[in-house]
């Protein structure tokens, strides 16, 4: 198949799980707003009407660059280029496969982690980051609303390893797959619970965009955890807390150790009167 060809099949891909998954949220979710207490995560906020056209604009706009460029990396691949995929089990055996799998996975979600906290510094916060968190009440569309270059650092996160790292070509699109549904879970405002012992529900990044500097995790919570940036009860947070471990509710409280929030815990449905629609 010519370039041409790739890149056309990658932003037909790009774009209809882009449409696909919102789409289905859209149906199944953001239509129904009457009954918004019994499924969001932030019943009475909403994103205005233009903030949603940004939105799935901007979302939109980086699927279709970020897919052009991966139809030219899988060109590139396809035509013998240099890259450390490999198409057959036969070259390394299933064990070496499924390891090398889980390390890719575990690797990039690392570096996922550490280039989102890097966003939250200060100065990239207020240049770049800032336009993904214009969205306090996220959907689905939101997973790829943020500023082109953020974007494309998210990406490269996920090529780099594949000039060192040899990966099965089946495990890499099992990997990409599961990452970006993640994503578009993760952002989807819905109260749909923990699906994997691993892996924080939505209302986890959720909590990210109304508190902004905390819980920087992609699909591993194991990386907030680590490194102290789980949200805690009795902290305070917000998008002039930076640091990641928000602060004192007191100066008294400055030291003492919190308890982490537990997302495996289901929240209680809101009342669904008086919903109101900001911001
Ligand atoms: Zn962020
Ligand atoms: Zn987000």
């Amino acid at each position: 198949m010519s370039l041409t060809g790739f890149i056309a099949m990658a932003v037909a891909g790009g774009l209809g799980m882009y449409f696909g998954i919102g789409g289905i949220f859209e149906l199944r979710y953001y239509r129904h707003r009457d009954r918004a207490a019994e499924w969001k995560l932030q019943p009475r906020r909403w994103p205005s009407a233009k903030a949603r056209r940004h939105e799935i604009l901007l979302g939109a706009g980086n699927t279709v660059v970020a897919s052009v460029a991966s139809g030219w990396f899988a060109h590139h691949v396809a035509s013998g280029g240099t890259s450390t995929i490999y198409w057959t089990l036969g070259a390394h055996g299933v064990a070496f496969s499924v390891v090398t799998t889980l390390g890719y996975f575990v690797v990039t979600d690392g570096l996922l982690y550490g280039a989102h906290r890097m966003f939250h510094h200060r100065v990239l916060f207020r240049s770049i980051h800032r336009v993904h968190h214009r969205w306090t009440s996220p959907t689905a569309f939101t997973a790829a609303a943020m500023h082109p270059l953020e974007f494309a650092v998210y990406q490269s996160i996920m090529i780099a390893p594949l000039f060192v790292l040899p990966i099965h070509v089946v495990g890499l699109v099992a990997v990409l797959v599961y990452q970006n549904t993640i994503a578009f879970l993760d952002h989807s405002g819905v109260n749909l619970g923990s699906l994997l012992p691993w892996q924080p529900p939505p209302r986890f990044h959720d909590d990210h965009h109304v508190h902004f500097h905390v819980n920087y995790g992609q699909t591993l919570g194991l990386w907030d955890r680590l490194f102290g940036t789980w949200r805690r009860v009795g902290r305070v947070y917000g998008e002039h807390v930076f640091g990641g471990r928000g602060a004192p509710l007191a100066p008294a409280d400055r030291g003492q150790a919190t308890r982490y929030v537990d997302y495996r815990r289901p929240i209680a449905p809101v009342p669904s009167a008086g919903l109101d629609t900001a911001p």
